[in-house]
This record gives C-alpha cells, sequence and structure tokens, in this order.
C-alpha cells in the first residue's frame, strides 16, 4: 500500500481537489491531506486575534473563511445532499470557531488550527463519495500523539491503523488528516507548521507502506532555493540522509523531521508534481549514489552566539559547560566553531536567548549577533574523488562568510553568512557548482 501526501496548494482549488482524486483513486492507500491553501494561516492570524481579544478581527477573519469555503464548495460537489453535508458541516465548524470558551491560549490554538484539515479531509471524503469512490475517513486524532517529550510514536500509530487497514475492502482509499494530532494529556496539538509531510511519513512507516509519496506544486526537490535561483532543476535522487539535511536546512519543501521515520523504516518517499504528474519528481532511498554536490539550501533567522574566555586555552571541561548551558534551556545548536579562545554557535530557536546569555556569561564573555542565515551545501563528500572544498570556496570568493562547517557529516557543508548575503551567496554557489549562467529572480 502507498500513503500519498497533498499539501495546501495540492487541494488550493477545488479544481485541483478534483485532480488529487484522479491521481490518488487508483491506488487504493492512504490519503493524507493538508487544509486547504491559505486557510491555516488564517486560522493562526484568528488564534492571535482571539489571544489579543480583537473581537472585530475574530469576526473578520471567521466571514472571510466563510465566504472562502463557501465559494469552494459550490464549485466542489453537485449531488444537492453532498452539498448540504459541506455546508453543515463547514458551518458547524466555524460556529464552533465563533463561541470558543477556551482560554487557554495553547489549547484554543490547537483547536483552531485543527480545524483547516478537519474541513479539506471531510470536503474530499465527500468529494469521494459523489464520484463514486469508495472512502473512509479516519480522524488522526484517534491514532496519532505526543509523548511528554513531544514525540509521536510509530508502534502506536501502526498498532491503531493495522486493524483498520485489515478490515477495509480492496480498493477503498483511507482519507486522513496531515499536521494535526494530540499532545500526551489528550488534548489537540499539531506536528508544526508544514507538518503534513511528518504526519505521511509516520503513517507509512507504521504501516510498512511501499512508498510515501509527497505531492507538491514544483516537481520534486530543486538542486537550489526556487524562490530565490531562475534556473533551477529537480533532483532525480536523493539518499535519506541529503534530503534529511536539505528539509532541516531550510529546503520548505519537506517538513524537518519528514525523512526520519521513513528512513528508519526503509521506505521511499517520493516527491511529485501534482501540477505535473508525469514528471518523474525526486526519490529519496537508501540507496548509494556518486559522489558529487546535489542541493544547496539556506535557513534564516539565525543567531550566532560568540562566547570567548582566556582561560578556555587547555582548559578541559569548558565545552560541556557551554553545551550544558544550550541543553539546559533545550535550545538545539546547529553549527559550532571553536578557536584558541573562543567558541562561535548558531541557534535558530531565540526564545530563551536572554537566559542562555545570563548563563554564558557567567564563565565567558558574550556577544551576539541576529539576522544570520546558514547556507548549507548537501551532497556526498567522500568518495575518492577530491576537491570540492575548494570547488565551493572558489564560488565564495567574493562573498564575506562568517562561519564554516565541513566534516561534521559526510553529506554537508554549512556556511554562514549575513541575511544581507544570502542571496549573493546562493547564486555564486549555483554559478560555481552547477552552472555558468545564473539569473536572478
Ligand atoms: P505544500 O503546501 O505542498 O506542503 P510547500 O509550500 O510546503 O508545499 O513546499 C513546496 C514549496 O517549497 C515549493 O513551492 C518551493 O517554493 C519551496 N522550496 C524551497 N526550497 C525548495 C527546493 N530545494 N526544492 C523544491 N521546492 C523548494
Ligand atoms: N496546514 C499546515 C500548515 O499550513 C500543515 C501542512 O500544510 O503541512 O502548516
Ligand atoms: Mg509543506
Amino acid at each position: 500500500m502507498k500513503v500519498y501526501k497533498f499539501g495546501g496548494t495540492s487541494v488550493g482549488t477545488p479544481e485541483r481537489m478534483k485532480e488529487v482524486l484522479e491521481i490518488a483513486k487508483g491506488g487504493a492507500g492512504l490519503v493524507v491531506l493538508s487544509a486547504i491553501s491559505g486557510t491555516t494561516n488564517q486560522l493562526d492570524a484568528l488564534a492571535a486575534a482571539y489571544e489579543k481579544g480583537a473581537e472585530d478581527k475574530v469576526a473578520e477573519i471567521l466571514d472571510g473563511l466563510s465566504e472562502h469555503y463557501a465559494r469552494y464548495v459550490e464549485s466542489l460537489l453537485n449531488d444537492p445532499v453532498m452539498l448540504k453535508k459541506a455546508y453543515d458541516f463547514v458551518h458547524s465548524e466555524l460556529r464552533a470557531l465563533a463561541s470558543l470558551d477556551e482560554t487557554n491560549p495553547d489549547l484554543r490554538s490547537g483547536f483552531i488550527l485543527s480545524r483547516g484539515e478537519l474541513i479539506s479531509t471531510y470536503l474530499f471524503h465527500l468529494l469521494c463519495t459523489e464520484c463514486g469512490v469508495d472512502s473512509r475517513l479516519i480522524s488522526a486524532l484517534d491514532f496519532i500523539s505526543l509523548d511528554s517529550n513531544r514525540e509521536p510514536s510509530v508502534d502506536r500509530i501502526g498498532e491503531e491503523l493495522t486493524p483498520i487497514l485489515a478490515s477495509r475492502d480492496a480498493g477503498f482509499l483511507l482519507i486522513t488528516q496531515g499536521f494535526i494530532c494530540r499532545n500526551h494529556r489528550g488534548e489537540i496539538a499539531n506536528l508544526g507548521r508544514g507538518g503534513s509531510d511528518y504526519t505521511a511519513s509516520l503513517i507509512g512507516a507504521a504501516v510498512r507502506a511501499e512508498e510515501i509519496q509527497i505531492w507538491t506544486d514544483i516537481d520534486g526537490m530543486h538542486n537550489n532555493d526556487p524562490r530565490v535561483i531562475e534556473g533551477t532543476r529537480s533532483v532525480e535522487r536523493l539518499s535519506y540522509d541529503e534530503a534529511a539535511e536539505l528539509a532541516y536546512f531550510g529546503a520548505k519543501i519537506l517538513h524537518p523531521a519528514c525523512v526520519h521515520p521513513a528512513k528508519k523504516a526503509g521506505i521511499p518517499i517520493r516527491l511529485k508534481n501534482t501540477m505535473s504528474p508525469e514528471s518523474p519528481g525526486t526519490v529519496i532511498d537508501g540507496q548509494t549514489r556518486k559522489a558529487g554536490v546535489v542541493a544547496i539550501a539556506a535557513k534564516d533567522e539565525i543567531t550566532v552566539i560568540k562566547i570567548r574566555s582566556a582561560r578556555m586555552l587547555l582548559a578541559h571541561g569548558f565545552l560541556q559547560k557551554v553545551f550544558e548551558v544550550f541543553g539546559r534551556f533545550e535550545t538545539a545548536v546547529d553549527m559550532v566553531t571553536t578557536s584558541e579562545v573562543s567558541v562561535s554557535v548558531t541557534i535558530d530557536d531565540d526564545s530563551r536567548l536572554f537566559s542562555i546569555v545570563n548563563s554564558l556569561s557567567e564563565i565567558a564573555e558574550i556577544s551576539v549577533e541576529k539576522d544570520q542565515t546558514i547556507v548549507c551545501i548537501v551532497g556526498d563528500f567522500i568518495g575518492s574523488s577530491t576537491g570540492y572544498a575548494s570547488q565551493i570556496f572558489t564560488a565564495l570568493a567574493d562573498i564575506p562568510v562568517r562561519m564554516i562547517s565541513y566534516g561534521g557529516s559526510k553529506n554537508n557543508v554549512s556556511i554562514l553568512v549575513e541575511t544581507q548575503h544570502k542571496e549573493a551567496a546562493l547564486r555564486a554557489l549555483h554559478q560555481g557548482l552547477f552552472t555558468q549562467t545564473v539569473a536572478h529572480v
């Protein structure tokens, strides 16, 4: 069985949702859907408006959503019975959003954000019924949950889903929501923005799917960020580790956590374009490829913390003290470079920055700089061939590079630049590593 995940733009219009049905109906697999594009942003704005007590804004957003869904439903369905069911469902969800009495902001936001996927999957289920495609809608809230460390359990998903899969008739499509889940207290939560990819991978791993297909609005993983560089092209094959590095370092096409469950279970992930189903897209699997640079990605909003201490020279245990601080404040470090008297580290979550700097100040002199970008060059850099480092650094000759990390893994060379130089760095690398002429978007 295959797991198919369709992202927000793939169900962004009624016509696209109908195309999704065409793609999925032959496969008798499990379909994971995102919310209709734009609606999660609106729901996020709704949660923010509730938090501020901005009643006018709440009403304005709900009116906008109501109109948007009404137009969507009207051209999605024809059968009066299906149309009535769709309107009733949407109205009851919007009524629930208009009369929220939950006062805990996290719980309120969890409830609000979950409506996008609950509505899109219900509408898709009605479309299947109208088109005579046998389907069953199952709620991700019944089988995806997080433990107290916010980790989902693949085994638990398997235990819940296996009997459902065994009992369904052949040819049945199973439909469920991406992104949404329950927390360890059973409350409605989610896997973070863009989390539907992660849902698909967790389910694929749990049911030992033959393949996990992620359908989106582009023909697979491109060799550079298509939002910044013109003339990027789709990469045919990636290893799990390469794909994980690219996703973690900013390639938005995949949620950063999505590769891990598939890799652990040895299930290939195929990235496909809903707008061009015949394009081959990208296959991510465990097979070895030839050495070389494959793709470049960039991650913004990075903060660099420089930790200087004259006492660090020959002092053992210093790094341990430094990393203990990041551990205590549950903040992940992405890049690290050291010299005789200083250590520089980068973080992308700066919500605990104040406490981190306070604690580090007890052992060293600290300086902080924001608005940094990590540019990550991904490929297979171990092999008999040499010269990748010089190729990369020649390409970057005119870019002011702040930090370099090479050798941490065989798949990644990372550099840190000020965000104002990111575009130039991506362009220079693209030109130097993949092509001679690169236009600027
Ligand atoms: P979905 O709504 O289907 O989940 P996303 O917007 O999350 O889609 O991801 C697809 C988008 O990712 C593309 O439209 C593209 O702009 C962006 N993207 C960023 N980096 C890359 C890359 N290296 N390859 C392909 N797409 C990328
Ligand atoms: N709808 C959610 C979001 O917009 C999850 C997803 O699309 O993957 O972030
Ligand atoms: Mg996405």
